[in-house]
């Protein structure tokens, strides 16, 4: 069972957190719970769970891990790069472990989009559906996500299934 979290706590955490340049609320006047609801909203509106997010950056990062630095191809058109600074970051909200500072770059060359995620976005959004507020640096625009990856638009259709 999930760690039970006072939202108090973990945003005044984060709002300390902002002076830095890792800052996860970034600009965001809106309360952590607020940021939390309008996420996740967004994510089930497609039909999507942070699960299913959390799963495809994964597998993202993992693909373009193979070419670390050099751009990897993955089907149908999409391109990853996998850029790793040394050190590491902790869990703001305090979680054991800290997570590796590795940059995944994913352009989707059909549409020119464009999103970059961490190895602690990924933490963020599986352990707490957690986007980070607007302006943060690593805000990841939970729309802007979807689309770049043309996640949850495209409905299911039995009479065209298949490719597109
Ligand atoms: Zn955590």
């Amino acid at each position: 069972m999930p760690k039970k979290y006072s939202l108090d706590a973990m945003e005044q955490t984060l709002r300390q957190a902002s002076d830095t340049r890792e800052g996860l609320l970034g600009r965001d006047a809106r309360g952590l719970a607020a940021i939390l609801q309008a996420d996740d909203e967004a994510i089930r509106r497609r039909g999507l769970t942070h699960a299913h997010i959390a799963q495809h950056l994964l597998a993202l990062r993992q693909a373009g891990w193979e070419g670390l630095g050099d751009p990897v191809s993955v089907p149908p058109h999409f391109e990853v790069r996998v850029d790793a600074a040394r050190g590491t970051l902790p869990c703001p909200f305090g979680d054991q472990g800290s997570f590796a500072k590795v940059n995944t770059t994913v352009h989707n060359l059909a549409s020119g989009q464009e999103i970059t995620f961490t190895d602690l976005n990924i933490h963020l959004i599986t352990t707490h559906g957690f986007y980070e507020g607007h302006g943060a640096q690593f805000r990841l625009d939970p729309e802007q996500l979807m689309d770049t990856l043309e996640m949850g638009k495209i409905r299911p259709c039995k009479k065209h299934d298949g490719m597109h």
